[in-house]
Protein backbone atom coordinates (compact mmCIF):
# COMPACT_ATOMS: atom_id res chain seq x y z
CA UNK A 1 0.00 0.00 0.00
CA UNK A 2 1.51 3.36 -0.67
CA UNK A 3 0.61 6.39 1.43
CA UNK A 4 -0.42 9.85 -0.15
CA UNK A 5 -0.53 13.13 0.80
CA UNK A 6 -3.56 15.70 -0.75
CA UNK A 7 -2.43 18.81 -0.04
CA UNK A 8 -5.42 21.83 -0.95
CA UNK A 9 -8.82 20.57 -0.11
CA UNK A 10 -11.37 22.45 -3.03
CA UNK A 11 -13.55 19.92 -4.70
CA UNK A 12 -10.90 18.55 -6.50
CA UNK A 13 -8.44 17.57 -3.65
CA UNK A 14 -11.28 16.41 -1.61
CA UNK A 15 -12.64 14.01 -4.26
CA UNK A 16 -9.27 12.60 -4.75
CA UNK A 17 -8.79 12.21 -0.81
CA UNK A 18 -12.10 10.55 -0.60
CA UNK A 19 -11.41 8.64 -3.51
CA UNK A 20 -8.10 7.80 -2.79
CA UNK A 21 -9.63 6.10 0.83
CA UNK A 22 -12.45 4.38 -0.47
CA UNK A 23 -9.98 2.30 -2.41
CA UNK A 24 -8.22 1.48 0.99
CA UNK A 25 -5.02 3.77 0.70
CA UNK A 26 -3.40 5.83 3.84
CA UNK A 27 -4.19 9.86 2.90
CA UNK A 28 -2.85 12.70 5.02
CA UNK A 29 -4.63 15.69 3.97
CA UNK A 30 -3.49 19.44 4.38
CA UNK A 31 -5.10 22.69 4.17
CA UNK A 32 -4.50 25.88 5.18
CA UNK A 33 -8.22 26.55 5.98
CA UNK A 34 -9.30 24.52 9.49
CA UNK A 35 -12.35 24.30 8.40
CA UNK A 36 -11.30 22.10 5.39
CA UNK A 37 -9.39 20.13 7.61
CA UNK A 38 -12.18 19.74 10.32
CA UNK A 39 -14.48 18.72 7.29
CA UNK A 40 -12.73 15.65 6.08
CA UNK A 41 -11.00 14.77 9.37
CA UNK A 42 -13.26 11.48 9.80
CA UNK A 43 -12.97 10.43 6.67
CA UNK A 44 -8.67 10.56 6.02
CA UNK A 45 -6.26 8.73 8.10
CA UNK A 46 -4.53 12.38 9.12
CA UNK A 47 -5.80 15.60 8.56
CA UNK A 48 -3.92 18.69 9.20
CA UNK A 49 -4.27 22.53 9.06
CA UNK A 50 -0.90 24.07 7.65
CA UNK A 51 0.47 26.92 5.16
CA UNK A 52 1.75 24.03 3.03
CA UNK A 53 4.23 26.55 1.14
CA UNK A 54 6.25 26.90 4.55
CA UNK A 55 8.96 24.31 4.24
CA UNK A 56 9.37 23.61 7.82
CA UNK A 57 5.78 22.87 8.53
CA UNK A 58 5.34 20.18 5.94
CA UNK A 59 8.62 18.73 7.13
CA UNK A 60 7.25 18.54 9.95
CA UNK A 61 3.97 16.56 9.57
CA UNK A 62 5.95 13.91 7.49
CA UNK A 63 5.55 14.74 3.96
CA UNK A 64 9.02 12.99 3.46
CA UNK A 65 7.30 9.78 4.31
CA UNK A 66 4.40 9.77 1.40
CA UNK A 67 5.02 8.10 -1.65
CA UNK A 68 2.52 10.25 -3.66
CA UNK A 69 1.74 13.80 -3.22
CA UNK A 70 -1.04 15.21 -5.14
CA UNK A 71 -0.94 19.52 -5.24
CA UNK A 72 -4.18 21.00 -5.90
CA UNK A 73 -4.25 24.08 -3.72
CA UNK A 74 -6.02 26.51 -6.44
CA UNK A 75 -5.56 29.00 -9.06
CA UNK A 76 -2.44 30.80 -7.61
CA UNK A 77 1.00 30.00 -9.40
CA UNK A 78 3.21 31.18 -6.67
CA UNK A 79 1.82 28.95 -4.11
CA UNK A 80 1.56 25.77 -6.04
CA UNK A 81 5.23 25.95 -7.71
CA UNK A 82 6.55 26.28 -4.34
CA UNK A 83 4.50 23.61 -2.70
CA UNK A 84 5.37 21.38 -5.29
CA UNK A 85 9.19 22.69 -5.12
CA UNK A 86 9.48 21.67 -1.82
CA UNK A 87 7.83 18.26 -1.80
CA UNK A 88 10.61 17.42 -4.79
CA UNK A 89 13.12 18.85 -2.33
CA UNK A 90 11.67 16.70 0.75
CA UNK A 91 12.20 13.90 -1.22
CA UNK A 92 8.37 13.00 -2.25
CA UNK A 93 8.93 10.71 -4.71
CA UNK A 94 5.98 11.44 -7.36
CA UNK A 95 4.22 14.64 -7.01
CA UNK A 96 1.11 15.44 -8.97
CA UNK A 97 -0.24 18.39 -9.49
CA UNK A 98 -3.43 20.02 -10.62
CA UNK A 99 -3.48 22.89 -13.00
CA UNK A 100 -6.43 25.20 -14.31
CA UNK A 101 -4.64 26.92 -17.08
CA UNK A 102 -2.17 25.45 -19.40
CA UNK A 103 0.12 28.13 -18.51
CA UNK A 104 0.54 27.28 -15.29
CA UNK A 105 0.64 23.44 -15.96
CA UNK A 106 3.86 24.53 -18.16
CA UNK A 107 5.46 26.36 -15.08
CA UNK A 108 4.69 23.08 -13.07
CA UNK A 109 6.67 20.99 -15.61
CA UNK A 110 9.48 23.26 -16.14
CA UNK A 111 9.99 22.73 -12.56
CA UNK A 112 9.94 18.83 -12.53
CA UNK A 113 6.17 18.07 -11.75
CA UNK A 114 5.91 14.54 -12.10
CA UNK A 115 2.08 15.07 -13.82
CA UNK A 116 0.29 17.35 -14.17
CA UNK A 117 -3.65 17.11 -14.28
CA UNK A 118 -6.61 19.37 -15.87
CA UNK A 119 -9.12 18.34 -14.41
CA UNK A 120 -11.97 20.59 -16.29
CA UNK A 121 -10.16 20.65 -19.65
CA UNK A 122 -9.66 16.51 -19.37
CA UNK A 123 -13.65 16.00 -18.46
CA UNK A 124 -14.57 18.33 -21.44
CA UNK A 125 -12.58 16.37 -23.54
CA UNK A 126 -13.95 13.20 -22.82
CA UNK A 127 -17.22 14.60 -22.82
CA UNK A 128 -16.40 16.11 -26.31
CA UNK A 129 -15.07 12.45 -27.65
CA UNK A 130 -17.90 10.66 -26.26
CA UNK A 131 -20.42 13.18 -28.21
CA UNK A 132 -18.35 12.86 -30.95
CA UNK A 133 -18.03 8.97 -31.40
CA UNK A 134 -21.58 8.11 -29.67
CA UNK A 135 -20.74 4.39 -30.48
CA UNK A 136 -17.78 4.72 -27.88
CA UNK A 137 -18.49 3.33 -24.66
CA UNK A 138 -15.14 4.03 -23.02
CA UNK A 139 -12.31 5.92 -23.58
CA UNK A 140 -8.76 6.18 -21.66
CA UNK A 141 -5.57 7.96 -22.64
CA UNK A 142 -2.78 5.22 -21.22
CA UNK A 143 -0.05 7.73 -22.13
CA UNK A 144 0.44 10.42 -24.53
CA UNK A 145 -0.87 9.73 -27.66
CA UNK A 146 -1.87 6.19 -26.64
CA UNK A 147 -5.08 4.97 -25.90
CA UNK A 148 -8.09 2.46 -24.85
CA UNK A 149 -11.08 2.05 -26.40
CA UNK A 150 -14.35 0.26 -26.04
CA UNK A 151 -16.59 -0.38 -28.36
CA UNK A 152 -19.08 -2.53 -29.67
CA UNK A 153 -18.20 -4.69 -32.38
CA UNK A 154 -18.77 -3.03 -35.41
CA UNK A 155 -21.87 -4.86 -37.68
CA UNK A 156 -19.30 -5.54 -40.78
CA UNK A 157 -16.88 -7.93 -38.55
CA UNK A 158 -19.94 -9.70 -36.70
CA UNK A 159 -19.48 -13.27 -37.84
CA UNK A 160 -16.05 -13.22 -38.43
CA UNK A 161 -12.52 -15.17 -36.90
CA UNK A 162 -10.68 -12.06 -35.33
CA UNK A 163 -7.84 -13.08 -37.77
CA UNK A 164 -10.28 -12.13 -40.55
CA UNK A 165 -10.73 -8.83 -39.88
CA UNK A 166 -7.32 -7.87 -40.08
CA UNK A 167 -7.70 -5.15 -37.55
CA UNK A 168 -4.38 -4.82 -36.73
CA UNK A 169 -3.14 -5.15 -39.99
CA UNK A 170 -5.56 -2.32 -41.67
CA UNK A 171 -5.32 -0.11 -38.63
CA UNK A 172 -2.18 -0.09 -36.65
CA UNK A 173 -4.65 -0.99 -33.66
CA UNK A 174 -4.52 -3.95 -31.09
CA UNK A 175 -7.47 -6.06 -29.96
CA UNK A 176 -6.57 -6.49 -26.38
CA UNK A 177 -9.83 -7.75 -25.49
CA UNK A 178 -13.67 -9.14 -26.44
CA UNK A 179 -16.31 -8.78 -23.68
CA UNK A 180 -19.34 -11.16 -24.74
CA UNK A 181 -22.38 -10.74 -24.61
CA UNK A 182 -23.58 -13.76 -24.26
CA UNK A 183 -21.98 -17.59 -24.67
CA UNK A 184 -22.39 -20.14 -27.61
CA UNK A 185 -25.91 -20.54 -26.96
CA UNK A 186 -27.55 -17.21 -26.73
CA UNK A 187 -30.09 -18.56 -23.69
CA UNK A 188 -27.31 -19.90 -21.41
CA UNK A 189 -25.95 -16.45 -19.57
CA UNK A 190 -22.19 -16.19 -18.77
CA UNK A 191 -20.79 -15.71 -15.65
CA UNK A 192 -18.82 -12.71 -15.15
CA UNK A 193 -15.21 -14.23 -15.41
CA UNK A 194 -16.25 -15.80 -18.65
CA UNK A 195 -17.48 -13.03 -20.58
CA UNK A 196 -13.94 -11.26 -20.65
CA UNK A 197 -11.80 -13.00 -23.09
CA UNK A 198 -7.99 -10.70 -22.15
CA UNK A 199 -6.10 -12.93 -24.33
CA UNK A 200 -7.83 -13.13 -27.65
CA UNK A 201 -7.27 -15.76 -30.19
CA UNK A 202 -7.07 -15.30 -34.11
CA UNK A 203 -9.38 -17.93 -34.10
CA UNK A 204 -11.59 -16.25 -31.94
CA UNK A 205 -15.32 -15.57 -33.48
CA UNK A 206 -16.53 -12.23 -33.47
CA UNK A 207 -20.73 -12.28 -32.54
CA UNK A 208 -22.98 -9.32 -32.71
CA UNK A 209 -22.85 -8.25 -29.17
CA UNK A 210 -19.59 -8.03 -28.30
CA UNK A 211 -17.46 -5.55 -27.16
CA UNK A 212 -14.19 -4.94 -28.62
CA UNK A 213 -11.28 -3.29 -26.11
CA UNK A 214 -8.52 -1.79 -28.77
CA UNK A 215 -5.18 -0.49 -27.70
CA UNK A 216 -3.24 2.16 -30.15
CA UNK A 217 -2.09 5.59 -31.01
CA UNK A 218 -4.86 7.84 -30.54
CA UNK A 219 -4.96 8.80 -34.36
CA UNK A 220 -5.07 4.93 -35.14
CA UNK A 221 -8.11 4.66 -33.20
CA UNK A 222 -9.86 7.53 -34.21
CA UNK A 223 -9.57 6.56 -37.64
CA UNK A 224 -10.88 2.49 -36.78
CA UNK A 225 -14.14 4.50 -35.14
CA UNK A 226 -14.42 6.86 -38.35
CA UNK A 227 -14.37 4.10 -40.84
CA UNK A 228 -16.89 1.62 -39.08
P1 LIG B 1 -11.73 23.14 -6.99
O1 LIG B 1 -12.58 23.49 -5.80
O2 LIG B 1 -12.52 22.97 -8.22
O3 LIG B 1 -10.79 22.02 -6.72
P2 LIG B 1 -9.59 25.02 -6.76
O4 LIG B 1 -8.38 24.16 -6.93
O5 LIG B 1 -9.49 26.43 -7.27
O6 LIG B 1 -10.89 24.41 -7.35
P3 LIG B 1 -10.05 25.97 -4.24
O7 LIG B 1 -11.48 25.92 -3.85
O8 LIG B 1 -9.36 27.26 -4.52
O9 LIG B 1 -9.86 24.94 -5.29
O10 LIG B 1 -9.24 25.16 -3.16
C1 LIG B 1 -7.91 25.15 -3.02
C2 LIG B 1 -7.67 24.72 -1.58
O11 LIG B 1 -6.31 24.87 -1.28
C3 LIG B 1 -8.47 25.55 -0.58
O12 LIG B 1 -9.14 24.69 0.31
C4 LIG B 1 -7.39 26.37 0.10
O13 LIG B 1 -7.67 26.60 1.46
C5 LIG B 1 -6.18 25.46 -0.04
N1 LIG B 1 -4.93 26.21 0.00
C6 LIG B 1 -4.63 27.33 -0.65
N2 LIG B 1 -3.37 27.72 -0.35
C7 LIG B 1 -2.87 26.83 0.50
C8 LIG B 1 -1.64 26.66 1.18
N3 LIG B 1 -0.64 27.55 1.03
N4 LIG B 1 -1.47 25.58 1.98
C9 LIG B 1 -2.46 24.70 2.16
N5 LIG B 1 -3.64 24.78 1.54
C10 LIG B 1 -3.86 25.83 0.73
Amino acid sequence: MRTFAVIGLGRFGTAVAETLVANGQEVLAIDIDPDKVEQIGDLVTHAVQCDATDERALKAIGIDNVDVAVVSIGEAIEASVLVVMTCMELGVPEVIAKSGTVKQGKVLEKIGVHRVVYPERESAMRLAHALATPNQLEHLELVKGVGVVEMPVPPRYVGMLLRETQIRTHYNVNVAAVVRSHGLDPRVPLNEQDRVNFIPSPDDLLREGDILLLIGHEHDLARFQEEQ
